[in-house]
């Protein structure tokens, strides 16, 4: 289905023509987010639409969603996570120009052939809108609270707890 996405297009020719590209790229495409194998068969929808920006750039304003299975920080589960990021980049030649860009424009580096590779630029989205520390939004530890602390670190025992225990011998 991804086949029909160009790999790499020509930002300037897209936006002098107003051209936009939608799609789908399989999870497992993306080369940055392969420590979430869990998502495997999961697929991520975009859309993006090229034209010029008033003061002369090449703007770019897109979405991304879908839902990937990240892995809870928390309790070492995985779970759902719905992701929806709208975005409005700048594409520039060179990182200085940056500087000069309105605020409400996040800036994008293509280097001097203007060429823009499609799937690195939603990786890049997506990579954005995906939360540093993955957690469950419940208290999804609650569960495992009556449970003994099995892999509780040395340290954090009781000293009484040890004591008792040694008291027995
Ligand atoms: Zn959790």
């Amino acid at each position: 289905m991804s086949n029909r996405i160009p790999e790499r297009i020509n930002a300037k020719l897209f936006a002098r023509t107003e051209r936009g590209l939608n799609g789908q790229y399989a999870v497992q495409s993306f080369g940055r987010l392969n420590d979430i194998p869990q998502s495997a068969g999961e697929v991520v929808a975009f859309e993006v639409e090229f034209s010029f920006a008033p003061n002369g750039h090449i703007q770019v304003k897109g979405h991304v969603s879908g839902t990937l299975q990240l892995m809870c920080q928390r309790c070492m589960q995985p779970f759902d996570y719905s992701v929806k990021t709208e975005f409005l980049l700048a594409v520039i030649e060179s990182e200085h120009l940056a500087e000069s860009l309105p605020e409400q424009y996040e800036p994008y580096v293509v280097g001097d052939s203007e060429e823009l590779q499609v799937q690195d630029l939603i990786e890049d989205e997506l990579i954005l809108a995906l939360p540093i520390i993955p957690k469950h939004e419940h208290d999804c530890i609650a569960k495992f609270r009556e449970k003994p602390p099995v892999e509780e670190p040395e340290e954090r025992k009781n000293p009484f707890a040890v004591l008792e225990t040694l008291k027995q011998k």
